[in-house]
């Protein structure tokens, strides 16, 4: 597939690491120009840097109204409109063992970026888009901990099965401006997001927790690897393109078949 992106504009949150760095680079490869939107401005800039033309970086804190306004005027002013927006932009929260250690400034600031930065996002962007007459189309990043109960990280998982169910509901309200809206629900990908140095563990503690947990993800996915980030982009251009003309409201696993079955007869 080359070019079936080929005139359309973007705005992908989080399009600075991981899943949305290389979601930003297939849709530039595929013809749109992007929108970077961004807390991470070194990163942010260097990507825009190297894709030229096709891409903008712009600082942007998914939680705040006026930044989720200003990248949506950016990408009018940039790129004469706004044809595609995918809330990718997350968080998750510290690795604590149980619900009664997490904290509550945690709460706050991972449900604010997890569901108010998609909601504020999705309603500035639904808005160009109704009034283009053109219609759009809307993505949304959960995860899997938003489908499968567990201990720890429960902030995290309400605020991704929040996520669905506002990606569900916002399918309905929008279809009449003809605005799809679908849901990815990535696994276990490889991203500093799921790094557990990065939910504060040390450098060797951080090494065994995460070899034991991929172990245990491999084990219970049917595919035998763990996801890269470009496996769940290859699945946001399907979404944002025209292939996918006749689904909305979807919620799309990305996550090597590790929901499919019961783990005790795998
Ligand atoms: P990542 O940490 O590599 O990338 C997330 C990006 O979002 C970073 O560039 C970060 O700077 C940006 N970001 C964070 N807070 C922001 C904010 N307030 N405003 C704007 N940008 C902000 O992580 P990733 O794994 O690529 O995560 C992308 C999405 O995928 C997230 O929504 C995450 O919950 C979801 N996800 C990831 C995994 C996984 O295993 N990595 C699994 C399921 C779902």
């Amino acid at each position: 597939m080359a070019n079936a992106l080929a005139g359309k504009v973007a705005i992908i949150t989080g399009g600075a690491g991981g899943i949305g760095k290389a979601t930003v680079e297939l849709f530039v490869a595929e013809g749109a120009a992007v929108v970077i939107a961004d807390i991470q401005d070194e990163a942010g800039e260097a990507l825009a840097a190297k894709l030229g033309a096709a891409a903008v970086f712009r600082h942007v804190d998914v939680s705040s109204e006026a930044d989720a306004q200003a990248m949506v005027d950016l990408a009018v002013e940039r790129f004469g409109g706004l044809d595609i927006l995918f809330n990718n932009a997350g968080m998750s929260c510290g690795a604590y063992p149980s619900y009664l250690d997490d904290r509550l400034d945690d709460f706050d600031r991972v449900m604010r970026v997890n569901v108010l930065g998609p909601m504020l996002a999705t309603r500035n962007a639904a808005r160009v888009m109704a009034n283009s007459g053109k219609g759009g189309v809307i993505l949304n990043n959960a995860s899997i901990a938003g489908v499968l109960a567990g201990h720890g990280m429960m902030t995290y998982r309400a605020s991704k099965a929040a996520l669905i169910q506002f990606s569900k509901s916002s399918a309905i309200d929008l279809a009449r401006h003809g605005i799809r809206v679908n849901c990815i629900v990535p696994g276990h990908v490889r991203t500093d997001l799921s790094s557990f140095a990065e939910k504060g563990a040390d450098g060797d503690l951080a090494a065994r927790i995460e070899e034991g947990v991929n172990a245990v993800y491999l084990s219970n996915q049917l595919i035998k690897r763990r996801g890269e980030p470009e496996d769940v982009a290859q699945v946001a251009l399907f979404l944002a393109g025209d292939m996918s003309r006749h689904m909305t409201g979807a919620v799309l696993p990305v996550e090597g078949g590790v929901t499919v079955g019961d783990p005790v007869n795998h």
